[in-house]
Order: C-alpha cells, then sequence, then structure tokens
C-alpha cells in the first residue's frame, strides 16, 4: 500500500483514462463510472503513455 503525502506530485502523475464509448480523455486517478462527456457507464481505457516514444507520463500515448 502506498500512501501519497505529496499530493501535487501524485496529481501531475495521474493518468489519463479513454472512454470507450465516446472517446473523450479524462485525467484522474482512477476513472469515473460514468463518463462526464457521455453520461454512460462506459469501460474506460488507460490511454498513458508509459514509453519515452510519447513522451512519458504525463502523456497520452497516440498509438492507444
Ligand atoms: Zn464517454
Amino acid at each position: 500500500m502506498e500512501k501519497n503525502t505529496n499530493s501535487s506530485a501524485a496529481a501531475s502523475m495521474d493518468p489519463f483514462w479513454k472512454c470507450l464509448e465516446c472517446g473523450n480523455t479524462v485525467r484522474v486517478a482512477k476513472p469515473p463510472e460514468t463518463c462526464p462527456s457521455c453520461k454512460k457507464k462506459c469501460a474506460f481505457k488507460d490511454v498513458t503513455c508509459y514509453t519515452p516514444d510519447c513522451g512519458g507520463p504525463g502523456n497520452i500515448d497516440p498509438q492507444l
């Protein structure tokens, strides 16, 4: 279990989630239950970039 005491650093490293329903991308620690864009309960895919190719964490992987 990790506890984040440095909230500002954690916020900047929040992953990106892409709604598989409408393609909307949100940046939050956990994917929302309901998409703020299409208002549906949809699946969210983690599209955060984890490789230097797309800029590393903090960027969206354009391939996803
Ligand atoms: Zn959506």
